[in-house]
């Protein structure tokens, strides 16, 4: 056992705290990785207030992670020590489902083993990446592309893939109208991909406070969703609507702006039933659809894509002891665009 300085949730009403976890033994098939940066997604707020349900405390979240490899198993083949790795919302998956066997490993039929709160393979809770290590099997460690800053890589694991994998499935690209409600973690990720992709991309904030940098992380078109004129406007426009938000919305308002055969894609994943209206779907042979996460495959695939397209996260960093703060920031939409935690600071 491998004791490591972590920040943990004692509960879920208090501010996280330093404190120590224990990781495993190095075993055959896996990877010790001395964590640089972990990404703070909305998400890890989400879990450690409970607001997903209940979980067990002390709980150390982070599922947005990179760092290097510092050991690693007799019977590890893809990964060598030095390696710039990284590692996203699960750990492991049942590996024989037919979800599995499909390289979807996200949606494992069993339910993967999620990065933080999961129960692992040895029956303890998994812990996250605010911690200065992390022990993981190789078969869900990601290589990092040289050419992404390390900082700049770790949203990737989680905002990154969530939103590239929608729209690749949906076939974001040109000729293709993509809104993306929210600009946050997961929404400035999906205006950089679906631009990328060649897709005409239409912002839908709040506000038009981020709309500078809305245009220039590659949308086309920018509107707030406070004013009213936009509904009307931009009704029947959209082929694809990804929607990152974390809160309740009047997801009908939003269902109406598909044009036909569009789908809206929930990623976003406020604890509340959303109140989907049928008629508004029969409108439009409209769909409705969710996504979670992505396959190690499909996280790969997505990391050398923003490799070649030079594309990474907009971050800011920070210290570990600035976690409860970033937190509050985030829960007011004050975040340019994801927190990141400088790791060393946590030494
Ligand atoms: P985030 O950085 O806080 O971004 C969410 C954005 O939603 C905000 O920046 C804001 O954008 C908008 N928003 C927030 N509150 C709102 C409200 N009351 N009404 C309207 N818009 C509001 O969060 P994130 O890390 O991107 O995560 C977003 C959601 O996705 C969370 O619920 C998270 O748990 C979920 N998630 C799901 C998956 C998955 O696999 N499906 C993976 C990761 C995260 P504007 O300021 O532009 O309006
Ligand atoms: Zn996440
Ligand atoms: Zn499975």
């Amino acid at each position: 056992m491998l004791t490591v300085k972590a920040y943990a949730a004692p509960s879920a009403t208090e501010p996280l705290v330093p404190t120590t976890i224990e990781r495993r033994d190095v075993g055959a098939k896996d990877v010790l990785i001395e964590i640089r940066y972990a990404g703070i997604c909305h998400s890890d707020i989400h879990t450690v207030r409970g607001e997903w349900g209940d979980i067990a405390y002390p709980q150390v979240v982070g599922h947005e992670i990179v760092g290097v490899v510092t050991e690693v198993g007799s019977e590890v083949t893809g990964h060598k020590v030095g390696d710039r790795v990284g590692v996203g919302c699960m750990v492991n998956s049942c590996r024989v489902c037919e979800n599995c066997l499909a390289g979807e490993e996200n949606y494992c039929l069993e339910g993967n083993t999620g990065t933080y709160t999961a129960v692992d393979r040895d029956g303890t809770i998994t812990q996250g990446g605010y911690s200065t290590h992390i022990v993981v099997d190789e078969d869900f460690v990601l290589r990092v592309p040289e050419s992404i800053p390390y900082e700049a890589a770790a949203p990737l694991l989680c905002a990154g893939i969530t939103t590239y994998s929608p729209l690749a499935h949906w076939k974001a690209g040109p000729g293709k109208r993509v809104a993306v409600v929210g600009m946050g973690g997961l929404g400035h990720m999906a205006v950089k991909f679906a631009h990328a992709m060649g897709a005409e991309v239409t912002v839908l904030s709040q506000s038009l406070s981020k709309k500078d940098d809305g245009l220039r992380l590659g949308a086309d078109h920018y509107y707030a969703t406070s004013d009213p004129s936009t509904f009307a406007e931009l009704k029947n426009e959209f082929d694809i609507i990804i929607n990152t938000v974390s809160a309740e919305l009047d997801i009908n308002a939003y269902l109406r702006l598909l044009r036909l055969n569009g789908t809206l894609v929930n990623v976003g994943a406020p604890p509340e039933a959303l109140g989907i209206k049928v008629f508004t779907l029969f409108g439009n042979r409209r769909t409705f659809a969710g996504s979670s996460i992505g396959g190690i495959r499909e996280t790969q695939e997505m990391l050398d894509f923003c490799a070649e397209h030079g594309i990474a996260a907009e971050v800011e960093v920070i210290d570990a002891d600035y976690i409860n703060e970033a937190y509050e920031r985030v829960l007011t939409s004050d975040v340019r665009y994801r927190f990141v935690i400088d790791i060393v600071s946590m030494r």
